[in-house]
């Protein structure tokens, strides 16, 4: 893979000032694997303030104590950093200081896994001193270095393994799968916001299960809630699995939708907690959507996602249970509650939670379909399920003489009698029934 033109022009730059300079980390491995980077990073011998004067008026010292300068092209912004070393770490988060240095080879190996640490410069000449290609076709994660070290020295790096391994498919070695098991603890003294970025791009990698599955540990050591889930035998004939190995299968099942994914690990987190066994020896979970409803709010807030994902994954995990709406009224319904995405959304997580049972249950595949095939069409008819789309507005109402509080209220009372289908969108009809109510009621 071309090197991006934008990117070329920064590394010359700084060839023509005597510095050196290479492409590194994230963007080499995917340019090598024949992926589309999602941004290039560059490495240079050049201080951090010789490349803000190299690229003075286009570049901005946004990580000046790490050596980070951002320049800014037509192609987008160009982080470049100056080869540097990582001081001690004493809190397995960060380092307590960074020295910078003349060789790449030292800034190569405080980088986390051999396949980030390779640099590629403006010739095509590659430097690989720990064997990331080797790895790379191997498709295998190993530490540079020492991995128990490593992962002392920044405890992310654990989730940060996992996360390559869901999103690139690939195995750790056998060396550092046991130390990220034998590590994870030490991510409880990682701030939630960096779990938080690591976990989302995790949960979307197209081998994500595959990645859980073998990894349980490390999402307990934040998620605690979960454990339980590992092995849970469920003893009931619609179940195959145990409850994570069941969450994990439905995850799989998804399209790579961050709040779905989401929901699919948790929709089913309180039930071991439910658990009951009745007398013909049949398990069953009477009322774990609640349960897991309430567990998922807490996990998410504790990760500190923002209101508007948690409040929608929270909502999929509460719904996932109800019986899916087959009839028009039933999709209106939940059309008014949950909007057409969001209501996707369910509709998906139902199939992936069904698809992940066992296989002589997967007959809800067609319910969920029909359900679909409603949805499709109310859209398509442009049905109204929200204010927005009734033909009335709540200036209408007060040209009635309704205000405050009243008004609202009548609002809502004619979108859920439009949503039934007892009165039609059509703004006399409307005007009509709160005229007549308003009388009956004396008003
Ligand atoms: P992505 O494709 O998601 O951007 P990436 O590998 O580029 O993945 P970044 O977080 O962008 O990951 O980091 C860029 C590079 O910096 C990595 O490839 C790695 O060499 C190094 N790096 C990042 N975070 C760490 C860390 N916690 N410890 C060691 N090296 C790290
Ligand atoms: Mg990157």
């Amino acid at each position: 893979m071309e090197i991006p033109g934008n990117v070329q022009t920064v590394l010359k730059a700084l060839e023509a000032a005597g510095r050196e300079a290479w492409c590194v980390g994230g963007c080499v491995r995917d340019a090598l694997l024949g992926r589309t980077p999602e941004d290039w990073d560059i490495t240079t011998s050049a201080r951090p303030e010789e490349t803000l004067a190299i690229f003075d008026g286009r570049s901005v010292p946004t990580g000046l104590k790490h050596g980070t300068v951002t320049v800014r092209t037509e192609g987008g912004a160009v982080e470049v950093t100056t080869y540097r070393v990582d001081g001690k770490y004493r809190d397995h988060r960060r380092p307590d200081s960074v020295r910078f240095t003349a060789s790449l080879e030292e800034d190569l190996a405080r980088r986390d896994f051999t396949v980030n640490a390779m640099a590629l410069n403006l010739r095509g000449e590659l430097r690989d001193p720990f064997g990331g290609q080797e790895d790379l076709r191997r498709r295998m994660l190993r530490c540079v270095g020492e991995p128990d070290r490593r992962f002392q020295e920044d405890a992310l790096r654990i989730l940060r393994g996992v996360r390559f391994a869901a999103v690139l498919g690939f195995d750790e070695s056998w060396e550092t799968r046991e130390s990220m098991d034998r590590s994870c603890e030490l991510l409880r003294e990682v701030a939630a916001e960096r779990i938080q970025v690591e976990l989302v791009k995790l949960l979307c990698g197209n081998w994500a299960g595959d990645a859980l599955d073998r990894h349980p540990r490390v999402i307990g050591s934040f998620w605690p809630e979960i454990l339980p889930m590992v092995g849970f035998d469920q003893q009931n004939v619609h179940h195959c699995y145990d409850v994570w190995t069941h969450s994990t299968a439905a995850l799989r099942a998804t399209l790579p939708v961050a709040e779905l994914r989401c929901a699919a690990l948790l929709h089913d987190v309180g039930k071991p907690l439910v658990f009951t066994l009745d007398a013909q020896g049949v398990g069953h979970f009477y009322g774990h959507a609640a349960v897991s409803r309430e567990m998922a709010e807490r996990m998410l807030r504790r990760l500190k996602f923002p209101a508007a994902f948690r409040e929608r994954v929270v909502r999929l995990v509460a719904w996932h249970d109800r019986d899916i709406p087959r009839t028009d009224k039933g999709v209106r319904r939940a059309l008014r509650t949950l909007g057409e995405e969001e209501l996707r959304l369910l509709l998906a997580l139902k199939r992936a939670d069904n698809l992940a049972q066992a296989p002589a249950c997967r007959g809800r595949q067609a319910e969920i379909r029909k359900g679909e095939a409603i949805l499709d069409r109310l859209v398509e008819e442009d049905a109204c399920f929200s204010l927005r789309q009734l033909v009335i507005r709540g200036g209408d109402l007060l040209a009635l003489g309704l205000s405050g509080p009243e008004l609202g209220r009548a609002l809502q009372e004619l979108l859920g009698r439009v949503v039934d289908g007892e009165l039609p969108n059509e703004r006399e009809a409307l005007l009509e029934y709160i005229r007549k109510n308003r009388t009956a009621n004396g008003g």
